[in-house]
């Protein structure tokens, strides 16, 4: 699975990196971005990763619940 967050949208309000830390953080813009799995924040907007199989609920959950609606994850590479 492959996630990445529309910054647009972003509110800046956390949820997702309380949800799964290991994939979401905030940059010094105070947006959320992705992270690889090396722990590098990806700063391009709308930047992807690939979601271990441990961090898929997590990371299903934080879209959910996420205030601007703004995560997304796809089995397959985001449609260009
Ligand atoms: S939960 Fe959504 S709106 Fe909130 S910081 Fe994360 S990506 Fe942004």
């Amino acid at each position: 699975m492959r996630v990445w967050v529309d910054q647009e949208l972003c509110t800046g309000d956390g949820l997702c990196v309380q949800y799964a830390p290991e994939v979401f953080e905030f940059d010094i813009d105070g947006l959320a971005y992705v992270k690889d799995p090396d722990g590098e924040l990806l700063t391009e907007p709308g930047a992807q990763v690939s979601v271990p199989p441990e961090l898929r609920l997590p990371v299903i959950d934080a879209a959910k619940e996420c205030p601007g609606e703004c995560i997304f994850h796809s089995e397959s590479a985001k449609p260009s």
